[in-house]
């Protein structure tokens, strides 16, 4: 694996679009064409057959002539307003420098192998995120949403597709074969301190987490707070505390990687000093990978809420105000990522993504894993993302290895 061939492209591509403040490669924009032009040219000079769809998704195909189900991977290179420069473009990078490998050393592979570059992953232009592989999976369920949407300077999706050279009204034609994939591989940075605090350069990601959302309004009485003994209140805020620990104490039995709930945001009624609370409502965000212990802690949430309320003689009400699908992996997929890293003795840990990923979508046509690189500084969607050369390297040795072995 030649890894200055790696630096050598991200700081190609990282000079795109990059300035003091980040990199700013916003979907659609001229940077972000600038950068699928430098990557077209790149993938041609591999000797890699490429094509792209009606969205600006690009696939490059190195096929040894078997007719096989390929195996692909890749990540994204459009970025958030003053992004990093690792947050997908090293994903990118590193899945064509795998390629390039395989193809140039003639390693032996039974399955073609598939580079995609996805587009428009990050929301922050035009509020809907990893796009590109929604389309892919045929996940676009809200087409009007999309066709109205715009950016700051009211610019709408639409316009700015036809603007780089795109018709906004094609993009259902890129809906793949649901059988044209075996396996998709995605690297990425890790988006948290976590790979930091534990001391790896790499991680195999068990799953991506999806918030569950509930509202839960306790109608407690509100009463003079002079005049109303303790006894006879029914405090709101009092039993929302209760419940507030109650929550913590539940999610805590829980493994961390399964599920985490978390009550950020509570409002009281009527609010004032000399008032006994009457009402509080509080939402309640709960994590997991697993859809079945999300339901499951919602439902400990639940019964817990109308027992510490029936405790005060007070009432609680619960409703459901979201629920995304969270993505458990492949195992087959991620015991090979974890298997490239014993055998390449380089340390890794299992985790998860809090964040998401074009693998979710990836994961409704395919059966998907995803490799973490260790982020030094622990934050992400920001210019300070730092990752160490070795760690660069590491990455792509397991993906690399990862690649040969999902496509023997
Ligand atoms: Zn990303």
């Amino acid at each position: 694996m030649n890894t200055s061939w790696i630096f050598e492209q991200l700081d190609k591509i990282s000079s795109i679009g990059g300035t003091i403040h980040g990199q700013n490669r916003l979907a659609f924009s001229e940077n972000d064409m600038k950068a699928r032009e430098f990557l077209k040219h790149l993938i041609d000079k591999i000797g890699l057959e490429y094509r792209e769809d009606t969205f600006g998704n690009i696939f490059a195909l190195y096929n040894n002539g078997s007719h096989n189900q390929i195996v692909a991977t890749g990540s994204h290179i459009d970025t958030v307003p003053d992004g990093g420069r690792y947050d997908g473009t090293l994903g990118v990078i590193s899945s064509l420098a795998a390629i390039k490998t395989i193809k140039e050393k003639k390693e032996k592979i039974s399955h073609p192998l598939e580079l995609i570059v996805f587009q428009a992953e990050e929301s922050s232009r035009f509020g809907h995120s990893t796009m590109g592989s929604k389309i892919i999976a045929g996940k676009l369920e809200n087409f009007v949403q999309w066709e109205q949407s715009k950016d700051n300077e009211g610019i709408s999706l639409v316009q700015a597709m036809k603007d780089a050279g795109y018709n906004f009204y094609y993009i259902n034609k890129s809906v793949v074969e649901k059988d044209r994939y075996k396996y998709f591989l995605e690297l990425h940075i890790d988006q948290s301190k976590t790979l930091t605090n534990a001391n790896v350069p790499v991680a195999v990601v068990d799953g991506i987490a999806a918030p569950l959302r509930v509202r839960v309004t306790i109608f407690g009485e509100a009463a003079h707070s002079g005049s109303t003994a303790m006894r006879d209140r029914k405090d709101a805020l009092v039993i929302a505390s209760e419940l507030i620990l109650a929550i913590r104490n539940i999610s805590l039995a829980y493994d961390e990687r399964q599920a985490i709930a978390t009550v950020g945001k509570i409002d009281i009624y009527p609010n004032a000093m000399n008032v006994v609370p009457g009402t509080a409502v509080m939402y309640v965000d709960i994590r997991g990978i697993h859809a079945k212990t999300i339901e499951e802690l919602f439902g400990l949430i639940r019964s817990e809420s109308s027992k510490i309320a029936l405790r005060y003689k007070a009432s609680s009400e619960i409703e459901l105000l979201s629920s995304e699908k969270p993505c458990a992996l492949n195992n087959i997929v991620t015991d090979t990522i974890e298997l490239s890293c014993k055998e390449l003795k380089i340390p890794y840990i299992h985790t998860i993504s809090g964040a998401g990923h074009d693998t979710m979508n990836m994961a409704e046509i395919t059966e998907c894993g995803m490799i973490f690189v260790r982020n030094v500084s622990g934050i992400s969607h920001h210019a300070n993302e730092t990752i160490l050369d070795e760690d660069i390297e590491k990455g792509a040795l397991v993906l690399h290895d990862a690649l040969l072995k999902l496509s023997r």
